[in-house]
C-alpha cells in the first residue's frame, strides 16, 4: 500500500483493483465458534458489496470525530484482517485517502456506502460499519468517543486500539 500512496494527491480518489486482503479465507472460522465470537454479516446499500466478519456479538464501537469521520458520522468496530472475509464486490470497491494515506477509506462506488474500511489507528486491520451489518447477530453496542481530531495525542493515550487489529 505505501509506496502507491506517494503519488496520491490529497483529494485522490483511486481506482478500484481488486485487493488480495479482500480474498483472504476467513481462517479463523472453525475455532472462532469456540471463542465466543459470532460470524456478522452486512454490505452496502446497493448489495453490490458483501462481507462476513468474525466478531463479538458485543460490540465495541469508536465514534471518531476526526476530518472525515465527523463529515461521514463514521462509527466502527476494529478486527484483525483474519476475521474478515470480503463475499463480493471487490470491483464495486474504490478508495479514498488523505493526509497520510493510512487509512483506506474503501466504499461502494455505485451507493457510496462505505460499510468497511482500513483505520488509520489499525492499517492491518478492519473497520466494520455497525450500521451496515445484517440483523440478528449484534447482542449489546457500546460507544465510545475516540478524538480523532487530536489523533496523535489520541493515539497515544489509549490502551487497547493499537491491538485491536492483532490476532
Ligand atoms: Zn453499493
Amino acid at each position: 500500500m505505501a509506496p502507491a500512496s506517494k503519488v496520491q494527491t490529497g483529494s485522490a480518489c483511486r481506482e478500484p483493483r481488486p485487493e488480495a486482503r479482500f480474498r483472504r479465507a476467513c481462517r479463523l472460522e472453525r475455532h472462532s465458534e469456540y471463542q465466543g465470537l459470532v460470524k456478522h454479516t452486512g454490505g452496502c446499500h446497493c448489495g453490490a458489496v458483501r462481507f462476513e466478519v468474525w466478531a463479538s456479538a458485543d460490540l465495541h464501537i469508536f465514534d471518531c470525530n476526526c476530518s472525515i469521520c465527523k463529515k461521514k458520522q463514521n462509527r466502527h468496530f476494529i478486527v484483525p484482517a483474519s476475521r474478515f472475509k470480503l463475499l463480493k464486490g471487490a470491483e464495486s470497491i474504490t478508495t479514498y485517502t488523505f493526509n497520510t494515506h493510512k487509512a483506506q477509506h474503501t466504499f461502494c462506488k455505485r451507493c457510496g456506502v462505505q460499510s468497511f474500511y482500513s483505520p488509520r489507528s489499525n492499517p492491518g486491520g478492519f473497520g466494520i460499519a455497525p450500521h451496515c451489518l445484517d440483523e440478528g447477530t449484534v447482542r449489546s453496542v457500546v460507544v465510545e468517543e475516540f478524538n480523532g481530531s487530536d489523533w496523535e495525542k489520541a493515539m497515544k493515550e489509549h490502551k487497547t486500539i493499537k491491538s485491536m487489529s492483532k490476532e
